[in-house]
């Protein structure tokens, strides 16, 4: 088992940060190109949630903890930001509450596609954890079978 802890502040410079930080984390667990692209992806969608949505602009700590164990890597986002009241409704596809901007509402989607788990817990006013996991050579192992 190991883990990795970071702290970041909300500024959008940083996204970039923590998901070649995560990534680089995750290489020892020996992912193909396509599933470290997948966390990636996963991270920065998540990350971006918490600076546009979570702190809306204002500056604000965002927390990103990474366990490996065995194949499988844990990674949980959080902020203490506005949170959000109906998550049901958050995480349908093309849902998003800054529409017109760039934003098209597929950021948890991309996350549950491109994760093995995923999971979101949050509350209005207090903050909002993303959980989500990614186990790698799970493709491999269900391509031999
Ligand atoms: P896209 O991700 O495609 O740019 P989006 O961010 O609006 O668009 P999602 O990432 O799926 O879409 O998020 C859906 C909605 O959930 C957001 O519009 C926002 O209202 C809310 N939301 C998501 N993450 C957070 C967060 N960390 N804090 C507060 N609200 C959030
Ligand atoms: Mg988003």
């Amino acid at each position: 088992m190991n883990q990795m802890q970071l702290k970041i502040l909300s500024r959008s410079e940083n996204e970039i940060f923590a998901r070649n930080a995560v990534a680089a984390f995750a290489l020892p667990l020996n992912p193909t190109l396509s599933e470290l692209s997948d966390v990636k992806t996963a991270v920065s969608e998540a990350v971006t949630n918490c600076i546009v949505h979570g702190y809306a602009g204002e500056e604000g700590w965002i927390t990103i903890e990474c366990t490996a164990e065995g194949s499988r890597l844990h990674i949980r986002i959080s902020d203490d930001g506005k949170g959000i009241a109906d998550l049901e409704q958050a995480q349908q596809p093309f849902y998003t509450t800054l529409p017109g901007e760039e934003r098209s509402g597929m950021g948890f989607t991309i996350m549950q596609t491109f994760m093995s788990d995923f999971s979101v817990r949050s509350e209005a006013g207090a903050g909002t954890t993303v959980s989500m996991s990614k186990d790698f050579g799970a493709k491999a192992e269900a391509n031999a079978q």
